[in-house]
């Protein structure tokens, strides 16, 4: 009889969390091939640090990757799916059958203001590292770092604006001037109260200005509109974080503005007679997290493996949100639980709240990246 066989699309933090951990559960139960179009994995939560000089991120080959956990490499893209047939369609046209297929392949950025500098971690490095000098040589006095409405990537404003805070500290500009402006109603307040307490104290012994709850407008290279106080601002140079949208695939259903893949508590998607899945910021849980992409391909690898016939308990996902925010200096590590009707219950710390204190928690990505 041939063996159950699982396509896994993506190359981030999810696929890979979730092959690692359906070839832990299922062993030779199933054939896993990874459909993915990048040749490293790159862990994008640190590129933060690479305009500071501080290191960047990590990258991994995913040759090795797939040859370590016993899967084959498809170098190709997802770009359609057939759920009758159980096929997906590659970007290369080639097709590939599956018995399960977990659809892992991110979200898209997308930029919102056509005269600021919109921060794609990617690109870190280039995009940020002439700001970073400007203000340690005293020729940038004032920077704005933005979030539009919609979904973003929450912790790179926060860390942006604390590292750049200290480094001109550091370098003795203490007339710099740093400023924050989201839509949320405090920083970070998706962690809940306890964090974004936290968060809202450092910011403000590094001297940074928070306009939160505004929507920003950015007419001009140097002019900043935020309603609906109506401040008008005139910095040297404006970031904007990119909204996060989702990825649009055929045959997938899609919900929303921004055609995120909606999921169960198994993190099947409704509808695709069970046997799609997705995980991380492809889906439409609210939060966009690597911590959670890796709990939802575990949550979805253990469904995976039930399928398969494995003898394995799958259990519903339980949303607990871990992040360490990078600061300039100390790290504070942060975990927020969700305790029903919406609402968070979080903790701060300046160790580690969990047994890895991974940047990204994700349990079995951790332990492998460990013994690479
Ligand atoms: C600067 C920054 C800091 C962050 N800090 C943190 C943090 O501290 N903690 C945390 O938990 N999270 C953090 N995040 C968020 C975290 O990085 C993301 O939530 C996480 O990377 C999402 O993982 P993913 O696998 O869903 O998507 P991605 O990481 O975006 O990976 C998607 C993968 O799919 C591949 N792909 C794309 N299209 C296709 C296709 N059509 N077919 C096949 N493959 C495709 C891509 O090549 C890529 O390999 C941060 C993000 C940024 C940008």
């Amino acid at each position: 009889m041939d063996r159950f066989s699982v396509v896994i699309a993506g190359g981030g933090v999810a696929a890979i969390e979730g092959l690692l951990r359906l070839r832990r559960l299922a062993g030779d139960a199933v054939n896993i091939t990874l459909l993915a179009p990048n040749e490293e994995f790159y862990y994008r939560a640190l590129s933060v640090k690479e305009p500071f000089a501080l290191g960047g991120a990590e990258r991994h080959e995913i040759r090795q990757i797939v040859r370590d956990s016993g899967a084959e490499w498809v170098k190709d893209t997802l770009a359609w799916v057939d759920p009758d047939g159980q096929v997906v369609h590659t970007g290369g046209g080639a097709e590939v059958g599956y018995d399960a297929l977990l659809v892992a392949i991110g979200a898209r950025l997308e930029p919102i203001y056509e005269h600021a500098t919109t921060f794609r971690d990617a690109e870190a490095d280039a995009l940020l590292t002439g700001l970073v000098k400007d203000i340690e040589g005293g020729y940038t006095k004032s920077v704005a770092f933005i979030a539009p409405d919609g979904p973003v990537y929450q912790l790179p404003l926060y860390e942006l604006a604390l590292m750049t805070a200290s480094r001109a500290r550091a370098m003795g500009m203490d007339d710099a001037e740093v400023i924050v402006a989201t839509p949320d109603a405090a920083p970070l307040s998706i962690f809940g109260s306890a964090v974004s307490d936290a968060v809202s104290g450092l910011l403000a012994d590094a001297g940074i200005t928070v306009h939160a709850g505004t929507v920003a407008r950015v007419p001009a290279a140097n002019r900043l509109q935020l309603a609906p106080g109506g401040d008008e601002l005139e910095p040297d140079r404006i970031v904007a974080l990119p909204r996060v949208v989702g990825p649009e695939i055929r045959g997938l259903p899609g919900v929303g503005a921004h055609s995120f893949v909606p999921i169960d508590a198994h993190c099947a998607v409704p509808g695709a007679g069970g046997r799609i899945f997705a995980a991380g910021d492809a889906t439409d849980f609210a939060v966009k997290h690597g911590g959670i992409g890796s709990q939802q391909a575990d949550t979805a690898a253990a469904a995976i493996a039930y399928r398969a016939g494995v003898e394995v308990e799958a259990t519903p996902f339980q949303p607990v949100i871990r992040g360490v925010l990078l600061t300039g200096g100390d790290p504070l590590y942060m975990e927020a639980r969700l305790v029903g009707g919406g609402s968070f219950e979080s903790q701060v710390s300046d160790a580690p709240l969990w047994p890895s204190g991974d940047k990204v928690a994700a349990a079995e990505l951790s332990g492998y990246l460990d013994r690479a």
